[in-house]
């Protein structure tokens, strides 16, 4: 898979020559390019930001520099995403990562300030899929770590990415619910025990225990993903995937 990750903070995405994807990277599993928005101004300060049309308080990342940048991507016949991230977007679930992760070629467009004019979003349809996503119900400073968390997400689920792939059957958000609590030895820890029934080797126990704690913590921490929509809409997304 090909990443471009266009910011105004190219360091955050230093990031990505650590663990696993670094790893991927070395692999070439992660063909991974960062791209500084500045190299595309022509003025003396490097602008890439302006007041806003209508007036209020910020500033909003200018229309000419993003256009120029996303103009350079090489798009292959297998076409590309852009990905712009915005508190404003769809929400990115694990049914999106799965999605993303079946493409070729992903970009980010990591905002910063008020966020990008959106004519630039609007304009880069003609050429890219375009999905606007948000990470959750929150503001960050920018795009950056956004797309990190997106890209981590999407790259663990590319084959060949993580050192045991059987680590991602049984997560959180797999199966629409979250994973029962995890322990490992010593069984005894400060007056802690460990669950009798994982020490037991009745697989089949195990797994009802599991499944019972993740139904429970669900109830408790996530009710919204036990609603029969909820679990729908994930069947949905992953058949059409
Ligand atoms: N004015 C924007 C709004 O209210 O929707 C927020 C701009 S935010 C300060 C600057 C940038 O951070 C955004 O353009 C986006 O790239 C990124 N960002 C902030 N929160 C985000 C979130 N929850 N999900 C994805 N990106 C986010």
């Amino acid at each position: 898979m090909r990443l471009d990750l266009f910011s105004i903070f190219p360091a955050y995405f230093d990031a990505l020559e650590l663990s696993l994807a670094g790893k991927a990277r070395e692999s070439g599993l992660l063909d991974v390019h960062v791209h500084d928005l500045r190299d595309w101004t022509h003025d003396r300060h490097r602008t890439v930001d302006d007041t806003p049309y209508g007036g209020g308080a910020g500033m909003v990342m200018k229309p000419e520099p993003w256009g120029e940048a996303l103009d350079s991507v090489p798009i292959g016949p297998g076409g590309a995403t852009l990905v712009v991230p915005t508190p404003a977007g769809e929400r990115f679930t694990q049914a999106v990562a799965r999605n993303l992760a079946t493409r070729q070629h992903l970009v980010f467009a990591c905002g910063r300030y008020e966020g990008i004019d959106q004519r630039v979003i609007d304009e880069a349809s003609a050429r890219f899929e375009v999905l606007e996503l948000s990470v959750g119900d929150y503001v960050l400073n920018g795009g950056e770590v956004a797309s990190l968390a997106i890209c981590e997400a999407v790259a663990r689920l590319l084959p060949g990415f993580m050192g045991n792939p059987g680590s991602l059957v049984e997560e959180s958000h797999e199966d629409g619910l979250l994973e029962a609590p995890v322990y490992t030895k010593p069984a005894l820890w400060r007056g802690h025990q460990v669950p009798p029934v994982l020490l037991s080797g009745d697989h089949g126990a195990i797994a009802r225990w599991r499944h019972e704690r993740a139904l429970r913590r669900t109830a408790e921490r996530r009710p919204d993903l036990l609603r029969p929509s909820a679990v729908l809409d994930s069947f949905v997304v992953r058949r059409a995937v």
